[in-house]
């Protein structure tokens, strides 16, 4: 059952199919939204961190590419070019509403290494008592496979798990966990309550069918399933209308809700 009203400390990740357009510039309106939403909620009281995607997006655009990059060096530039350029947007517009923020790049590494994984624990916890919004990426620009964790649904579940988030909300380009694929089964029937993650659930997951996404519901359902072990509920929901947020924590039925 979903019972959001109490919820303190929320994850949001925001994937690129929703902070772009499908020619793949940035949607400035929604992440102004999105931005006015999670200053509110913080002004509202509760801790919120943005994972968000974009960085690659917004990096080819400034090298003058006509398509997104496909060898890594060149995804690592436009990541580097990328990261600080929304990050800048993202900082204009959260100071429009006074809500200051912090940056912070993570790999697979902080997560495996106790040492490095306990500072992340304290930088984060040490911004959320300062009522900073962090905002978390992949460090895109230095990984290598082996360190990387891959995609921003799962390194949001990571950090939902570091600060103890009572909600992980992953925002995407869809209303949310269907019995199949939508884009492949037009028949495909919605989910709005998944209690726990069987195999049966799990073989309903896809791919992305966008050129934008990356993960689509499998690493969704990894995330809600890593989210789970420490308790952390999760909402997967459309991030066409941030203001929706605002109607999950009040317990409208939006979204599919992972308990
Ligand atoms: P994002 O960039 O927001 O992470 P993705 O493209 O990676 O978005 O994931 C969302 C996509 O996952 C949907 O648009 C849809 O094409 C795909 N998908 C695969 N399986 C499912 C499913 N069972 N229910 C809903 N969407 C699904």
């Amino acid at each position: 059952m979903r019972n959001l009203k109490e919820v303190e400390t929320i994850v949001v990740k925001v994937g690129t199919s929703t902070l772009t357009y499908e020619n793949g510039r940035l949607n400035l309106r929604r992440i102004e939204i999105l931005v006015r939403v999670l200053s509110d909620l913080q002004n509202a009281g509760k801790h919120v961190i943005l994972v968000s995607s974009g960085a690659i997006g917004v990096g080819w655009q400034v090298m003058g590419l006509d398509h997104r990059p496909n060898t890594v060096p060149e995804k690592q530039a436009a990541a580097a070019i990328g990261q600080p350029q929304l990050m800048s947007i993202y900082e204009n517009f959260f100071r429009k509403y006074n809500q200051k923020n912090a940056q912070i790049l993570l790999t697979h590494m902080v997560i495996d290494d106790p040492q490095m994984h306990e500072n992340a624990i304290n930088t984060l916890s040490a911004l959320l008592d300062y009522k900073v919004i962090p905002i978390v990426n992949e460090n895109d620009t230095v990984v290598t496979d082996e360190i990387r964790v891959g995609d921003n649904d799962t390194l949001s579940a990571y950090i939902a798990q570091m600060v103890k988030a009572d909600l992980l909300i992953l925002l995407t380009d869809i209303d949310g966990f269907y019995n199949s694929n939508p884009s492949c089964n037009p028949d495909a029937k919605f989910i709005s309550e998944v209690m726990k993650i069987t195999k049966e659930i799990e073989s309903m997951a896809g791919d992305s069918a966008s050129d934008l996404g990356t993960g689509g519901m499998r690493t969704k359902l990894i995330a809600a399933k890593i989210a789970h072990s420490v308790g952390t509920k999760t909402i997967i929901m459309n991030g066409e209308s941030p203001e929706n947020i605002y109607r999950v924590l009040e317990g409208d039925i939006i979204g599919t809700y992972f308990d």
